[in-house]
């Protein structure tokens, strides 16, 4: 007997892929199609800037907003949407119900002035 499809014990699938949805980019300050969308199914092992490895990926969580250590890029929440928007290419958190949430890239952040993770403790 086997199981074919949806189920995956493992864990090993991060990411689930998402039909493509509009939204409003606050960016492009406008309503845009976002073809790549997932939700994510675990916590990033591996930084989505960097590539940096968390092997304690779990410390990182507890911060109400984990990023990278290395290189500050805010990291997906499992249980969380997110989306590219097709418009400027920036990520998003795309809540079901709410405003998108701009997770913004190196550059992004730069401009903004931010340099880094807040530090804990
Ligand atoms: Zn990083
Ligand atoms: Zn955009």
């Amino acid at each position: 007997m086997f199981f074919f499809g949806k189920k995956n014990k493992g864990g090993d699938k991060a990411t689930h892929p998402l039909v493509a949805r509009a939204a409003f980019c606050t960016v492009c300050n406008a309503e845009r199609m976002f073809t790549k969308c997932w939700k994510r199914a675990a916590m990033v092992r591996e930084c989505t800037g960097c590539a940096t490895p968390f092997p304690n990926a779990g410390e990182l969580y507890r911060g109400p907003q984990p990023a990278c250590p290395q290189c500050g890029e805010f990291l997906e929440h499992p249980g969380f949407d997110y989306g590219i928007c097709d418009g400027c290419g920036s990520k998003f958190e795309l809540p079901d119900n709410a405003k998108p949430t701009l997770l913004p890239n190196k550059e992004q952040r730069h401009r903004m002035g931010y340099f880094g993770p807040p530090r804990h403790k």
